[in-house]
């Protein structure tokens, strides 16, 4: 099991700008980066250190497409562009793949009329899990929703946190060797920016889908489920 913090340094460009340190471009988040050179030279400047990391390099790029129409996304550093429609977001503080044009989104849903709400609601188990996880303990405390993790998810694999807040169930679930991306609708500590409407990601390609409190801020808790279970490799 190892501790693989390797976001910490992305997280560092939510309080400070980006400037252009050209000597930083290319160099990945790796614990080993971020505790070298760079972070030595912006602390004697003052600064926090920020790593200027093209998005083509995180290992979750394969997985990611236009959140417009679903088709093939180009990278320029952190510049997305659609080869398919047109969609394109400039170089910013951080990737922004939130979609540009509203649409209609069609699900298909499957309504069983015996089953009302209330058995529904009676079905769902409200018993505490048991709390297997006790690793490092993030700033909103999961060691319930950790636990949960590791007992459907015993071996490392690949985590959406979807709506990360502050990237703080990054520590937990790297600590369990998981591959973590965190994406939210307007935080700047996210590895993305991104639309729980319009996911900017291919079906099929997370072991895992993580989402604390995030429900009660979106417009359609429904089509956001339905996206949901695509994302799943179960
Ligand atoms: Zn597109």
């Amino acid at each position: 099991m190892g501790v693989g913090i390797s976001g910490g340094g992305y997280t560092d460009t939510q309080t400070a700008p980006a400037p252009e340190f050209p000597e930083m471009r290319g160099m990945g988040c790796s614990g080993a980066g971020h505790r070298g050179g760079p972070s030595q030279r912006y602390a004697r400047h003052g600064l926090k250190a920020v790593l200027v990391e093209s998005i083509a390099d995180k290992w979750f790029s394969d997985y990611l497409m236009c959140p417009d129409c679903g088709g093939e996304l180009l990278f320029d550093g952190r510049a997305a562009r659609c080869a398919d429609c047109g969609f394109q977001r400039v170089d910013g503080a951080l990737v922004d793949l939130r979609p540009l044009r509203p649409a209609p989104r069609q699900i298909s849903l499957t309504v069983v009329p015996a089953v009302s709400p209330e058995n529904r609601l009676n079905a769902i188990d409200t018993e505490q899990p048991n709390m297997s996880y006790d690793g490092p303990s993030p700033l909103r405390s999961s060691r319930g929703l950790m636990s949960e993790i590791c007992r459907y998810l015993p071996e490392p694999g690949d985590v959406l946190d979807l709506g990360c807040g502050p990237r703080d169930q990054a520590i937990p679930l790297e600590y369990l060797g998981h591959r973590y991306v965190g994406i939210d609708r307007a935080s700047s500590a996210a590895d993305l920016l991104a639309d729980a409407h319009a996911l900017p990601f291919r079906s099929a390609t997370f072991d895992c889908v993580l989402s604390y409190a995030v429900l009660e801020h979106l417009h359609n808790p429904i089509i956001r489920f339905w996206r949901f279970g695509r994302l799943s490799r179960c």
